[in-house]
């Protein structure tokens, strides 16, 4: 089902209080999200220009138009709140058309609920029929047909995935079958059962204070993620690892917070992929092995008790303090002297940036193991009603905001 004011009219409710232009108003704000109770709230704060007092035991009774207005208002609340209900059913008849594959993931989110919750995020891209989308991921393919995609993706992520194994053929040649297999040995690594695979569709969208926030891309099925144990996101981690580069006045250039590549350069240069993604491969791993070094130079001193410490080594401990907090205790210290913060190769990451997708690597805070298709987000088109919305909320914000008197 494409919109809700549709469905309103193909289950034959017609608002005789709500105007057309309110009706699309209502149900754009419906479908972003606003809840039933802000909502009837506004309506009922209403109430009170019309009639102040009509509640209040002994107060005159109304008569004539205050009274039609009265009456006519409270049809709209009735109204208003009918949609609410008929939304709900939306809802449900659109879960229900999930297809079976992905049902099971979205029950184990909590179900119809989590589709009603992350909905609107759908909605304010673009997506107005989430379950159409949903339906068009293709499940568990392998990735150089070997590792599984588990959960699938979108039709054009697979083909993008087989284009970067294309890739491989060309360049490699006679070597590429030998290079295939040595690349999926290492997606094995993160296996729990040794088996290679790659994440990829999934309905937990971007999760903020326990609410879903932001859909991401797994969440419609244009993203991947690679080895997560051994491609940590980096995000919450910048400010311990840059701590770290910054004492050893690593390339101020090169910093996790900072991120590697300006947010469309590829999009404006597609051209340069190739030398792109290998230039930031390098800046990636040489960030790695830095960090990498500093822990395993300094991790007997510092597993030692702080009284013995060398004046010296105040600083580092602060500093190893910070990644032991980031990186989850001792254990993510040891790992990280070890094996660094990046296990993908230069090939598979070059691969994959030509064939179409962008890196979480290349972004400020670095997600590592994460790959998405370049502009899908740019398939859709944001809702008319939320770009007027938008403009509204800016002309009332302009209103609120006293202008500065000319001379
Ligand atoms: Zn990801």
């Amino acid at each position: 089902m494409p919109d809700l004011k549709e469905y309103l009219t193909k289950k034959g409710f017609v608002p005789l209080q709500i105007g057309d232009a309110e009706l699309t108003e209502l149900t754009c704000r419906i479908q972003l999200g606003a809840g039933r109770t802000k909502i009837l709230d506004e309506l009922r704060s209403v109430d009170d220009t019309f009639a102040p007092d009509y509640q209040v035991p002994g107060a005159p009774r109304l008569t004539g138009t205050a009274l039609q207005m009265l009456r006519s208002h409270e049809q709209k609340v009735e109204e208003t709140g009918k949609t609410f209900d008929l939304y709900d059913r939306l809802c449900a008849e659109e879960f229900d058309q999930i297809q079976s594959g992905l049902k099971g993931e979205f029950e184990s989110q909590g179900g119809l609920q989590h589709y009603q919750n992350s909905r609107p995020l759908f909605f304010a891209i673009g997506i107005v029929d989430p379950p159409s989308l949903l339906n068009k991921i293709k499940f568990d393919f392998k990735f150089l047909d070997r590792v599984t995609v588990v959960g699938g993706g979108q039709p054009e992520l697979r083909d993008v995935l087989l284009k970067a194994g294309t890739l491989i053929d060309q360049k490699f040649g006679v070597l590429a079958p030998a290079l295939k297999l040595a690349i999926a040995e290492t997606f094995k690594k993160a296996g729990a059962a040794n088996v290679p695979v790659i994440g990829g569709w999934s309905p937990r969208g971007v999760v903020k204070g326990g609410r879903v926030t932001w859909l991401g891309p797994h969440f419609p099925g244009y993203a991947i993620d690679i080895n997560a144990a051994n491609n940590p996101n980096l995000t919450t981690k910048a400010p311990a690892i840059d701590a770290v580069l910054d004492s050893l006045h690593f390339d101020p250039q090169l910093r996790v917070a900072k991120g590697l590549l300006e947010w469309t350069f590829l999009e404006k240069h597609p051209d340069q992929a190739e030398a792109i993604a290998d230039a930031m491969w390098k800046q990636l791993t040489a960030i790695s092995v830095k960090l990498s070094k500093f822990v395993h130079d300094n991790l007997a001193d510092y597993k030692k008790p702080a009284s013995n410490d060398k004046p010296d080594f105040k600083d580092k401990r602060k500093l190893l303090d910070g990644l032991k907090a980031a990186f989850g205790g001792e254990a993510g210290l040891v790992a990280l002297s070890k094996d660094g913060i990046i296990d993908l190769g230069a090939v598979l990451t070059s691969v994959l940036i030509v064939a179409g997708m962008r890196w979480g690597g290349e972004w400020q805070g670095m997600d590592v193991m994460h790959f998405e298709l370049r502009n899908w987000k740019e398939k859709f088109t944001p809702p008319k009603c939320l770009v007027e919305l938008q403009r509204q909320q800016a002309r009332a914000a302009s209103r609120a905001t006293p202008q500065s008197k000319g001379p």
